[in-house]
C-alpha cells in the first residue's frame, strides 16, 4: 500500500474512485464539489438524487457512492466535512470519520486506489493543518489500509500541499 501526495486538481485523476467534498443534500455546491459534478455530468447528479430519495441526503461524517459519469474514475465516494464552527472536538472526531467511512464504503465495493480532496478546508474553513493531520492519522491508522494499492491525497493549493508534503516526510 502506497500513500501519495499529488498537487493536482481531483477531476483529472484515474483512480477506482475519487472523494467527494459533498454537502448533506448532495445536491452539489461549489469547490471541488462543483468540479465533479460539472465534468463529471448529469450521472452523478441522478445518482445522488436517488440515493437523496431513498435516505434524504448524506449526514456529516458519513459517505456514499455513486458512479463518476465524464470522469476518468470509475466512482465517486461522496462525504460530507463538517463546517468549523462550535464544538471543535466534535468537528475534529468528524472529519476523521469522513476518512475512515470512506475508506470503509471503498472496500464494501472493492476499490484498491482511492483519492481524496482537502476536506472542509476550502468553504468548510477547518484548519488546513489540523485538517491534514487528522486526514493522515485516520488513513495511517485505517485498520484494513493494507487491503488498498494506493491512497492519493490530492492538494490543490500550495499551503495544503507543503503541510502534507512536510506531514508525511
Ligand atoms: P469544503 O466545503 O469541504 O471545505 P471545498 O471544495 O470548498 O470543500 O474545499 C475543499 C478542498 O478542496 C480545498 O482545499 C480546496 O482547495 C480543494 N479543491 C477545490 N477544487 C478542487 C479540485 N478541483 N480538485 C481538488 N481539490 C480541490
Amino acid at each position: 500500500m502506497k500513500i501519495e501526495i499529488q498537487k493536482s486538481d481531483i477531476i483529472e485523476i484515474a483512480t477506482d474512485a475519487i472523494v467527494n467534498a459533498a454537502n448533506t443534500s448532495l445536491l452539489g455546491g461549489g469547490g471541488v464539489d462543483g468540479a465533479i459534478h460539472r465534468k463529471g455530468g448529469k450521472q452523478i447528479l441522478e445518482e445522488c438524487v436517488a440515493i437523496r430519495n431513498r435516505q434524504g441526503g448524506c449526514d456529516v461524517g458519513q459517505a456514499v457512492i455513486t458512479t463518476a459519469g465524464n470522469l476518468p474514475s470509475k466512482f465517486v465516494i461522496h462525504t460530507v466535512g463538517p463546517v468549523w464552527n462550535g464544538d471543535k472536538e466534535e468537528k475534529k472526531k468528524l472529519l476523521a470519520d469522513c476518512y475512515r467511512n470512506s475508506l470503509e464504503l471503498a472496500l464494501q465495493n472493492n476499490i484498491k486506489t482511492i483519492a481524496f480532496p482537502n476536506i472542509s478546508t476550502g468553504i468548510y474553513h477547518f484548519p488546513k493543518d489540523k485538517a491534514a493531520e487528522i486526514a493522515i492519522k485516520t488513513v495511517k491508522e485505517f485498520p484494513r489500509k493494507e487491503e488498498f494499492e494506493k491512497i492519493i491525497f490530492v492538494c490543490f493549493d500550495d499551503e495544503n500541499y507543503d503541510l502534507y508534503k512536510a506531514l508525511l516526510a
